[in-house]
C-alpha cells in the first residue's frame, strides 16, 4: 500500500465550488498508447466540514445508484454544502459502458479487489485510488449496488459489523440516517468478505454502507427511491447539505445476513425454478425451488429445501444454472 497511485484528476479537492472531471486511469492499449480511462467524478465543496464519498457503478450492471448519483450531482449547489461531497456515479466505468458486472479490460471485479494495486490492471488501480486518495478525504462512504444480471435482490442497505464498538456505533448511526426499510449487517462470507469497498472503509474506521437496490440488470423504481431518499437523509443528518429536501424515514428494521449458513447453492447444473419470492418469510424444511436437469429427462427435478428459517434476501435471477451458483440467501432479525 506504500506505492503512489498513477491515477490523476483535474479536480482540486480543496477548491470551493462544483467541479466535474475524471479519475484518469492510465491505460495503454492498441488504440491508445498513452491514454487514460475517464471515470466521471464530481466534487462539490463549500468551506470546512465533513466529506461524504458517494459511489455507484462499482459493478457496471447495477443501475439505481448510478441514476440516483447523477440526479444528486446535478441538484446540489455549492452554496448548499457545508464541507464536501465527492460523487462517482460510474466507479468502474469500463464495466458500466459494457453493461457488465466486471470490467471488459481485465475481467476485474472492482468489489473483490480492495485495497487494490497502484501498478495492477485498471480495475485494481481504481480500487487503489479510492483506498489511498479518496478514503483519507472521507468521513463517510456510501457505495450503491443492486443484484445485477444474476440476482433478484430484496432492496436493503447493507453494512459490515465494524471493527470495534466505536466502529459499530458509527455504522449503526449511518444506517439509521440512511433509513432504508431493511438494514442488513453481513461479514460477507460467501460474498466479497474483506475485499469489498465498504470492508476497506471499515478497516480505516470510516463508517460505510452499501445497498442492494434492485434485480436482474434493470431499474427498480422502488430501489431508486430508497437510494435517493437515503442519500439525502444522510447528507442532511450529517450537516453536509443541511437544507436538502429529504423525505422522512419510517424507520429501518435491523437484520443480519445468514451468509453461507442461510444459502442454498445449486447441487448440479440445470434449470432453476424458484418457488418463493424475495422478502418472503420461509420456514425450516420449506421447499425453496426445483432444479430441472436434461441429464435424465424422466427423473424428478431436484427439490431444494431451506435448512433454516428466515426472510429471503436474494435469489438467483437467471434460470440456467451451474453447480455452485447461489440460488437463495436468507436474513433474520438482528437481536
Ligand atoms: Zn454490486
Amino acid at each position: 500500500m506504500s506505492a503512489t497511485s498513477r491515477v490523476w484528476t483535474g479536480i482540486n479537492f480543496e477548491q470551493d465550488g462544483k467541479h466535474s472531471d475524471y479519475m484518469r486511469v492510465p491505460f495503454s492499449s492498441d488504440k491508445s498508447a498513452y491514454g487514460w480511462i475517464p471515470i466521471p467524478m464530481i466534487c462539490i465543496r463549500n468551506g470546512d466540514g465533513p466529506t461524504a464519498l458517494l459511489t455507484a457503478g462499482n459493478h457496471g450492471d447495477e443501475y439505481e445508484g448510478q441514476i440516483a448519483l447523477l440526479n444528486l450531482a446535478r441538484e446540489i449547489r455549492p452554496e448548499d454544502v457545508r464541507g464536501r461531497v465527492i460523487i462517482l456515479p460510474a466507479l468502474n466505468y469500463p464495466a458500466v459502458v459494457a453493461g457488465r458486472r466486471l470490467s471488459p479490460l481485465d475481467d476485474g471485479n472492482l468489489n473483490r479487489l480492495f485495497p487494490g494495486d497502484a501498478n495492477g490492471g485498471p480495475t485494481a488501480m481504481i480500487a487503489h485510488y479510492v483506498e489511498s486518495v479518496l478514503f483519507p478525504l472521507s468521513d463517510l462512504v456510501i457505495d450503491l449496488h443492486s443484484g445485477g444480471k444474476s440476482l433478484d435482490h430484496y432492496p436493503v442497505a447493507l453494512a459490515r459489523p465494524g471493527l470495534d464498538k466505536t466502529g459499530a456505533a458509527k455504522i449503526h448511526s449511518l444506517l439509521e440516517a440512511f433509513g432504508a426499510p431493511y438494514s442488513v449487517t453481513t461479514k460477507g462470507e460467501g460474498g466479497g468478505a474483506g475485499t469489498t469497498l465498504y470492508a476497506a472503509a471499515e478497516q480505516r474506521g470510516i463508517p460505510a454502507l452499501t445497498a442492494e437496490l434492485g434485480s436482474g440488470g434493470t431499474l427498480s423504481a422502488r430501489g431508486l427511491s430508497i437510494a435517493e431518499a437515503g442519500i439525502r437523509r444522510v447528507l442532511k443528518v450529517y450537516g453536509i447539505v443541511p437544507n436538502i429536501a429529504a423525505p422522512t424515514s419510517s424507520g429501518t428494521r435491523l437484520m443480519r445476513s445468514l451468509s453461507r449458513d442461510g444459502s442454498i447453492y445449486a447441487p448440479g447444473a440445470g434449470l432453476f425454478e424458484p418457488l418463493v419470492e424475495c422478502g418472503e418469510s420461509v420456514s425450516k424444511g420449506q421447499k425453496a425451488g426445483l432444479l430441472h436437469s436434461f441429464d435424465e429427462p424422466l427423473a424428478e427435478p431436484i427439490s431444494l429445501v431451506f435448512a433454516t428459517e428466515g426472510t429471503v434476501l436474494c435469489r438467483r435471477f437467471l434460470t440456467l444454472t451451474e453447480r455452485g451458483d447461489c440460488l437463495f440467501l436468507l436474513m433474520v432479525d438482528d437481536e
